[in-house]
Order: C-alpha cells, then structure tokens, then sequence
C-alpha cells in the first residue's frame, strides 16, 4: 500500500451498500520511465482526498512486477466519503487489481493502441475499465478524435479528457520534476471533483511543495483540460485478441518454463519468437527506416536488444514491430542520416512489414514514410522545467531510383 487514511466510519452495512461509495482510479504508465511519477499521483490524490476526511488508498498492481523499460503498468486508488479504511479495504482491494475505474488515467497517449501484460496473453483496451459516464483522461498534445480512433468502441457513453502534454519520462532512480504529477491531480480535480477538490488539492501541494511554480502550473493544468463526450458509436472494434491472465490453479505442476523452438528462414517474420513475450506495446516512437539508402552494414540487426529484425533475401533487414520496444538503438547505431528515425508510433495504423510495402512500392513506401516522419525531431531537455528541443532537419535524401541495393 503506498498510502492510506484511517477511519472509523462504518457501521454494519450490506457489500453492496458499502460498494455505492467507492470511487474507483487507474494511472496507467510506461514502466521504469514514469513509475515514481505514477506513485506521486496516487499517492498525492489519498492524501489530498484524505484532507476532505475521506478514506482512501493506492495500491500497485502487482502482475506488472519485475518492470521492464515502456512495459505498460497501472497503479490505482480507491476513494469513499462514508466507509471506514477497513470496510474500503474489504469492498475494493480484494483481487490487488482494479476492474473498473470512473477515472482511468494515461500517461502516454500511444497506451491508446493497447496493452500487453507483462507476459503476452493479448492486447487489452485502454478504456476497457471505464464505466458508464466515466472518464478517459490522456495526457497527450493530440485532439480527441485522433485519439478515439484506436480506442475500442463501448456499449455506452463515457468521457474523454485531454490535459495538454507530452509523455513525461520522469524516471525511477532520480526524478526529473516537470510539473506532471500536480498537473495530473489537478485534471482529476476537474474531471471527478467528486474523488477531490481542487481547493483541496491546491492547498495540499502549496505545504507539501512550498514552490509557487507547482503552484501555478496546477491552476492551469487544471484550466487548460479538454472534456468531450464519446458516444458509443465511436471507436474500433478491437482487432486483438484480449488478455485472459492464467489463474493460480491452471498453471503446470512444478515450474515449466516452455522453450522457444528455434527456427530461420529469410524474410518478413523469418526466425521462431516467443509468441508470449510479446512487447510491442511497450514502444512510443517505432523505428522507420529508408531501405533505399541502407548500406546493409548489418548493426541494427546486429545491435537490437529484442531481436527484432529480419535478414532478407536481398540483403536489407525488415523489423517486426509486434516485438519492437521502441529503445531507439537501432536509430542511434545506423550509420546512414535519417535512414533509421523514431517516430511517434500514434502515426502508424498495424504493425505490418515495412520491408514487403517497400518491395511493393518502393517509391510510394518512401514517399508515405517521409510523410509520417516530418521535418521536426523533438528530445527533451536534460535540464528540469526546460520543456522539450525541437529541431527541424534538412530535407531527406531523394530517392534513389535502382532502390539503392
Ligand atoms: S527500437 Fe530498434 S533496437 Fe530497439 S527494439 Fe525496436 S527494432 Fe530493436
Ligand atoms: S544499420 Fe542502417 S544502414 Fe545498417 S543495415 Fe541497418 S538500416 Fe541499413
């Protein structure tokens, strides 16, 4: 438990009474990179919660143990205005996993295309928690409608709410403090006033922090959020298969560990994975690359840390995104400008292969990835509170018409 309230309130009540005060959040965030700034925001939201007297705790879940770089994890908080920490306890935290929210927050929009547990059992929605009337709050600089695009379709109406940011990396060993936790827990203020104030919330950062800045960036954090409805005609139907997490009593006597079988052929897909390790929704930025300018000098393949890349028959190396956790190595060892670029992994519909579309059509691959790429790379500044460096790079290569292999 990473914080809590005490108190005394309960009388002797039926579940189902007691459960009519329960107010429900989930913080879903990219394992490692963000996991001490998912822990502020709960932790902060009990203890600004518990200043209005009401009880409250959050908690871990705790499939998402041991983390690993961008896994998708979630923290979450339970709130109740009438039911002693006890009663709480009892109606709420059971299963140590939450099944539904009426806030389910997301700190980094490209969560919307889908989780994957820490092991692969499937791609769960991200607003598969939000119940009837409840919000989706993303953190994120795109419109609502760029977002519901890859959201499941529901059965009912709920909420969408943007709190204008970019995907915080406030990291785990040291924290790199760039306003995102009070901004976040004053956007819950806005959307579920009825979980905490935004009175209360304020008072609780000015004595927790005494530092105006905070101050002034959770008032207009708490100004700047964006609510629209979304019907349930909007969205997908989802095109995964969804997670069913064994339960303890259907895994294998003693411990099974079950080998990958090894197997390699040339081409898209080429070499046996394990098809329950899956990652590829660990990754915000995918890498793109140029085949025509690629010097087939073999580092990326050779260099990427999950293996994720294909030998092909004509010498250049496809990658398999449903694999692919987005760490940016490939990028960085290629020698050839601008041939492997990370981008914004939101810009990509599937995760199909880059290669066989460039074999199809080189120039129109060429054409549609400088397209998603776009003329401006962005990092974040080493210097906290500094906000993000954008640069605008010179025009990429031209095409080579031989397909330069
Ligand atoms: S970003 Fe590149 S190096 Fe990293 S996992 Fe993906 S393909 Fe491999
Ligand atoms: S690192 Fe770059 S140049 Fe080398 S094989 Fe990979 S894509 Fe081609």
């Amino acid at each position: 438990m990473s914080g809590s309230s005490r108190g005394t309130k309960s009388e002797a009540v039926s579940t189902a009474e007691m459960e009519k005060s329960v107010l429900r959040l989930e913080v879903n965030y990219r394992g490692i990179f963000q996991k001490s700034l998912a822990y502020r925001i709960t932790n902060d939201l009990v203890y600004a919660a518990h200043s209005e007297g009401k009880t409250a705790f959050s908690n871990g879940r705790y499939s998402d143990d041991p983390q690993r770089n961008g896994v998708p994890c979630a923290n979450f908080a339970f709130f109740s205005d009438a039911l002693s920490e006890d009663d709480l306890e009892a109606v709420a935290s059971a299963s140590m996993d939450i099944d539904r929210a009426n806030v389910v927050v997301v700190l980094d929009d490209t969560m919307v295309k889908g989780l994957e547990p820490w092991g692969h059992y499937g791609i769960r929605p991200i607003n598969e928690k939000v119940i009837p009337g409840g919000t989706l709050l993303i953190v994120s600089r795109r419109k609502p409608e760029e977002l519901i695009r890859h959201l499941e379709k529901k059965t009912f109406d709920y909420n969408i709410a943007i709190l204008p940011g970019d995907q915080s990396f406030a990291g785990l060993w040291y924290y790199r403090d760039d306003a995102t936790d009070v901004r976040t827990i004053a956007a819950v203020a806005r959307v579920a006033p009825e979980i905490v104030g935004i009175h209360s919330v304020e008072e609780y950062v000015k004595k927790k922090y005494n530092d105006a800045a905070k101050v002034k960036s959770l008032q207009e954090a708490y100004d700047s959020v964006v609510v629209r409805e979304v019907k349930q005609s909007e969205g997908i139907a989802w095109p995964h298969s969804k997670p069913k997490l064994p339960s303890w009593d259907s895994f294998d006597e003693g411990i099974v560990v079950k080998s990958v079988e090894r197997g390699f052929t040339l081409g898209p897909r080429g070499q046996n994975r394990n098809p329950n390790f899956k990652r590829g929704t660990s990754k915000t930025q995918r890498p793109v690359i140029r085949f025509d300018t690629c010097i087939k000098c073999t580092l990326c393949w050779y260099d990427c840390p999950d293996e994720c890349f294909d030998p092909t028959a004509d010498g250049l190396y496809d990658v398999n995104y449903e694999y692919c956790t987005g760490c940016g190595r490939c990028a960085q060892v290629c020698p050839v400008d601008d041939c492997i670029v990370m981008v914004d992994d939101l810009n990509f519909e599937d995760n199909s292969s880059p290669w066989e579309m460039y074999k199809r059509d080189a120039e129109g691959y060429v054409k549609w990835l400088e397209e998603k790429k776009g003329k401006v790379r962005f990092m974040p500044s080493p210097v906290t509170g500094k906000g993000v460096r954008h640069t605008e790079i010179k025009a990429a290569v031209p095409f080579k018409q031989d397909g330069g292999n």
